[in-house]
Protein backbone atom coordinates (compact mmCIF):
# COMPACT_ATOMS: atom_id res chain seq x y z
CA UNK A 1 0.00 0.00 0.00
CA UNK A 2 0.97 3.56 -0.20
CA UNK A 3 2.31 5.39 2.48
CA UNK A 4 -0.57 8.12 3.95
CA UNK A 5 0.84 10.71 2.08
CA UNK A 6 1.20 9.24 -1.11
CA UNK A 7 -2.54 7.67 -0.77
CA UNK A 8 -4.66 10.71 -1.23
CA UNK A 9 -3.60 14.93 -2.02
CA UNK A 10 -3.09 16.79 1.09
CA UNK A 11 -6.41 19.55 0.95
CA UNK A 12 -6.09 22.41 4.18
CA UNK A 13 -8.84 23.93 4.54
CA UNK A 14 -7.71 27.60 4.73
CA UNK A 15 -10.46 29.13 6.78
CA UNK A 16 -10.38 26.32 9.56
CA UNK A 17 -6.31 26.84 9.39
CA UNK A 18 -6.20 30.35 9.32
CA UNK A 19 -9.10 31.12 12.37
CA UNK A 20 -7.75 28.04 14.40
CA UNK A 21 -6.40 29.15 17.73
CA UNK A 22 -3.71 26.52 18.41
CA UNK A 23 -0.44 27.99 18.27
CA UNK A 24 0.57 24.28 17.16
CA UNK A 25 -0.75 25.14 14.20
CA UNK A 26 1.50 28.47 13.49
CA UNK A 27 4.03 26.57 10.84
CA UNK A 28 1.19 25.08 9.21
CA UNK A 29 -0.14 28.16 8.36
CA UNK A 30 2.94 30.12 7.77
CA UNK A 31 3.79 27.48 4.70
CA UNK A 32 0.18 27.68 3.75
CA UNK A 33 0.50 31.77 3.71
CA UNK A 34 3.76 31.37 1.74
CA UNK A 35 2.90 28.94 -1.12
CA UNK A 36 -0.73 30.63 -2.02
CA UNK A 37 1.90 33.79 -1.80
CA UNK A 38 4.26 31.65 -4.66
CA UNK A 39 1.46 30.23 -6.67
CA UNK A 40 -0.68 33.74 -6.44
CA UNK A 41 -2.88 31.60 -5.36
CA UNK A 42 -4.86 34.12 -2.92
CA UNK A 43 -8.68 33.14 -3.43
CA UNK A 44 -9.10 29.85 -2.86
CA UNK A 45 -10.67 28.38 0.67
CA UNK A 46 -9.14 25.36 0.41
CA UNK A 47 -5.13 24.66 -0.64
CA UNK A 48 -3.19 21.17 -2.00
CA UNK A 49 -0.20 21.10 -1.23
CA UNK A 50 2.95 19.06 -2.20
CA UNK A 51 3.85 15.48 -0.69
CA UNK A 52 7.18 16.58 -0.68
CA UNK A 53 6.89 19.86 1.81
CA UNK A 54 4.44 17.52 4.31
CA UNK A 55 7.80 15.58 4.82
CA UNK A 56 9.79 18.89 5.65
CA UNK A 57 7.08 20.26 7.73
CA UNK A 58 6.82 16.67 9.18
CA UNK A 59 11.01 17.51 10.32
CA UNK A 60 9.79 20.51 12.17
CA UNK A 61 7.29 18.97 14.18
CA UNK A 62 9.32 15.90 15.12
CA UNK A 63 7.07 13.42 13.98
CA UNK A 64 6.54 11.56 10.46
CA UNK A 65 4.36 12.23 7.67
CA UNK A 66 1.17 9.93 8.81
CA UNK A 67 2.04 11.45 12.28
CA UNK A 68 1.75 15.49 11.10
CA UNK A 69 -1.46 13.95 9.13
CA UNK A 70 -2.83 12.67 11.66
CA UNK A 71 -2.67 15.98 14.23
CA UNK A 72 -3.92 18.34 10.93
CA UNK A 73 -6.80 15.81 11.24
CA UNK A 74 -7.69 16.02 15.20
CA UNK A 75 -7.28 19.67 14.59
CA UNK A 76 -9.75 19.44 11.54
CA UNK A 77 -7.94 21.49 9.34
CA UNK A 78 -7.77 18.84 6.05
CA UNK A 79 -10.60 18.24 3.15
CA UNK A 80 -10.94 14.64 2.27
CA UNK A 81 -14.13 15.10 -0.08
CA UNK A 82 -14.19 17.86 -1.57
CA UNK A 83 -17.21 17.41 -3.33
CA UNK A 84 -19.23 17.18 0.18
CA UNK A 85 -16.96 20.42 1.46
CA UNK A 86 -18.28 22.84 -1.48
CA UNK A 87 -21.71 21.34 -0.73
CA UNK A 88 -21.46 22.28 2.51
CA UNK A 89 -20.12 25.25 1.95
CA UNK A 90 -23.34 26.63 -0.42
P1 LIG B 1 8.07 25.48 -10.08
O1 LIG B 1 8.23 24.38 -9.09
O2 LIG B 1 9.17 25.66 -11.07
O3 LIG B 1 6.70 25.26 -10.85
C1 LIG B 1 6.36 26.08 -11.96
C2 LIG B 1 4.91 25.92 -12.29
O4 LIG B 1 4.65 24.55 -12.63
C3 LIG B 1 3.96 26.21 -11.14
O5 LIG B 1 3.71 27.59 -11.10
C4 LIG B 1 2.74 25.39 -11.52
O6 LIG B 1 1.96 26.07 -12.47
C5 LIG B 1 3.34 24.16 -12.17
N1 LIG B 1 3.48 23.06 -11.22
C6 LIG B 1 4.62 22.55 -10.69
N2 LIG B 1 4.37 21.47 -9.93
C7 LIG B 1 3.04 21.29 -9.97
C8 LIG B 1 2.15 20.33 -9.37
O7 LIG B 1 2.53 19.37 -8.65
N3 LIG B 1 0.83 20.49 -9.64
C9 LIG B 1 0.37 21.52 -10.40
N4 LIG B 1 -0.95 21.63 -10.54
N5 LIG B 1 1.16 22.42 -10.98
C10 LIG B 1 2.48 22.31 -10.76
P2 LIG B 1 3.15 28.27 -9.77
O8 LIG B 1 2.03 27.48 -9.20
O9 LIG B 1 2.88 29.70 -10.10
O10 LIG B 1 4.37 28.21 -8.75
C11 LIG B 1 5.52 29.02 -8.93
C12 LIG B 1 6.68 28.53 -8.09
O11 LIG B 1 6.36 28.65 -6.70
C13 LIG B 1 7.02 27.05 -8.30
O12 LIG B 1 7.92 26.91 -9.38
C14 LIG B 1 7.69 26.71 -6.99
O13 LIG B 1 9.02 27.16 -6.97
C15 LIG B 1 6.90 27.54 -6.00
N6 LIG B 1 5.79 26.76 -5.42
C16 LIG B 1 4.48 26.85 -5.72
N7 LIG B 1 3.75 26.02 -4.97
C17 LIG B 1 4.63 25.35 -4.18
C18 LIG B 1 4.49 24.34 -3.19
O14 LIG B 1 3.40 23.83 -2.88
N8 LIG B 1 5.62 23.91 -2.59
C19 LIG B 1 6.84 24.40 -2.93
N9 LIG B 1 7.91 23.88 -2.29
N10 LIG B 1 7.02 25.37 -3.84
C20 LIG B 1 5.93 25.83 -4.47
P1 LIG C 1 -8.86 18.80 -7.88
O1 LIG C 1 -7.40 18.93 -7.78
O2 LIG C 1 -9.49 17.61 -7.23
O3 LIG C 1 -9.50 20.12 -7.26
C1 LIG C 1 -10.89 20.29 -7.12
C2 LIG C 1 -11.23 21.73 -6.78
O4 LIG C 1 -10.65 22.05 -5.50
C3 LIG C 1 -10.64 22.74 -7.76
O5 LIG C 1 -11.57 22.95 -8.79
C4 LIG C 1 -10.48 23.98 -6.90
O6 LIG C 1 -11.70 24.66 -6.78
C5 LIG C 1 -10.14 23.40 -5.56
N1 LIG C 1 -8.69 23.34 -5.33
C6 LIG C 1 -7.89 22.24 -5.22
N2 LIG C 1 -6.64 22.57 -4.92
C7 LIG C 1 -6.63 23.92 -4.82
C8 LIG C 1 -5.61 24.86 -4.50
O7 LIG C 1 -4.43 24.53 -4.21
N3 LIG C 1 -5.98 26.17 -4.50
C9 LIG C 1 -7.24 26.57 -4.80
N4 LIG C 1 -7.51 27.88 -4.81
N5 LIG C 1 -8.22 25.71 -5.08
C10 LIG C 1 -7.92 24.41 -5.09
P2 LIG C 1 -11.06 23.44 -10.20
O8 LIG C 1 -10.13 24.60 -10.05
O9 LIG C 1 -12.29 23.64 -11.02
O10 LIG C 1 -10.23 22.22 -10.79
C11 LIG C 1 -10.88 20.99 -11.11
C12 LIG C 1 -9.85 19.93 -11.43
O11 LIG C 1 -9.09 20.33 -12.58
C13 LIG C 1 -8.84 19.72 -10.31
O12 LIG C 1 -9.32 18.77 -9.40
C14 LIG C 1 -7.63 19.21 -11.08
O13 LIG C 1 -7.78 17.82 -11.34
C15 LIG C 1 -7.73 19.95 -12.41
N6 LIG C 1 -6.90 21.17 -12.34
C16 LIG C 1 -7.30 22.44 -12.17
N7 LIG C 1 -6.26 23.29 -12.22
C17 LIG C 1 -5.17 22.53 -12.44
C18 LIG C 1 -3.79 22.83 -12.59
O14 LIG C 1 -3.34 23.97 -12.55
N8 LIG C 1 -2.98 21.75 -12.78
C19 LIG C 1 -3.43 20.48 -12.80
N9 LIG C 1 -2.55 19.50 -12.96
N10 LIG C 1 -4.74 20.17 -12.64
C20 LIG C 1 -5.59 21.18 -12.49
P1 LIG D 1 -1.58 17.59 -8.95
O1 LIG D 1 -1.40 18.82 -9.77
O2 LIG D 1 -2.76 16.71 -9.25
O3 LIG D 1 -0.24 16.74 -9.10
C1 LIG D 1 -0.13 15.41 -8.56
C2 LIG D 1 1.32 14.97 -8.55
O4 LIG D 1 1.85 14.93 -9.87
C3 LIG D 1 2.20 15.92 -7.76
O5 LIG D 1 2.13 15.57 -6.36
C4 LIG D 1 3.57 15.64 -8.37
O6 LIG D 1 4.11 14.47 -7.84
C5 LIG D 1 3.23 15.39 -9.84
N1 LIG D 1 3.35 16.63 -10.61
C6 LIG D 1 2.37 17.37 -11.17
N2 LIG D 1 2.86 18.42 -11.86
C7 LIG D 1 4.21 18.35 -11.74
C8 LIG D 1 5.28 19.17 -12.22
O7 LIG D 1 5.11 20.18 -12.91
N3 LIG D 1 6.54 18.79 -11.88
C9 LIG D 1 6.77 17.69 -11.10
N4 LIG D 1 8.04 17.39 -10.76
N5 LIG D 1 5.78 16.89 -10.61
C10 LIG D 1 4.51 17.21 -10.94
P2 LIG D 1 2.54 16.64 -5.26
O8 LIG D 1 3.86 17.25 -5.59
O9 LIG D 1 2.44 15.93 -3.96
O10 LIG D 1 1.43 17.80 -5.32
C11 LIG D 1 0.12 17.59 -4.83
C12 LIG D 1 -0.79 18.71 -5.30
O11 LIG D 1 -0.35 19.98 -4.78
C13 LIG D 1 -0.80 18.89 -6.80
O12 LIG D 1 -1.69 17.96 -7.39
C14 LIG D 1 -1.31 20.33 -6.92
O13 LIG D 1 -2.71 20.37 -6.68
C15 LIG D 1 -0.62 21.01 -5.76
N6 LIG D 1 0.65 21.62 -6.20
C16 LIG D 1 1.88 21.16 -5.95
N7 LIG D 1 2.82 21.97 -6.43
C17 LIG D 1 2.16 22.99 -7.02
C18 LIG D 1 2.62 24.19 -7.70
O14 LIG D 1 3.82 24.47 -7.88
N8 LIG D 1 1.64 25.02 -8.15
C19 LIG D 1 0.32 24.72 -7.98
N9 LIG D 1 -0.57 25.59 -8.49
N10 LIG D 1 -0.14 23.60 -7.36
C20 LIG D 1 0.78 22.77 -6.88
Amino acid sequence: PLPVEQAEKIVLNLEALYDHPDAELEHVAKLARSIQQRRGDYNGRILSIRADDLYTLAVVYSTTPSGLIEKLEDFGVLVHDLQAFFASEE
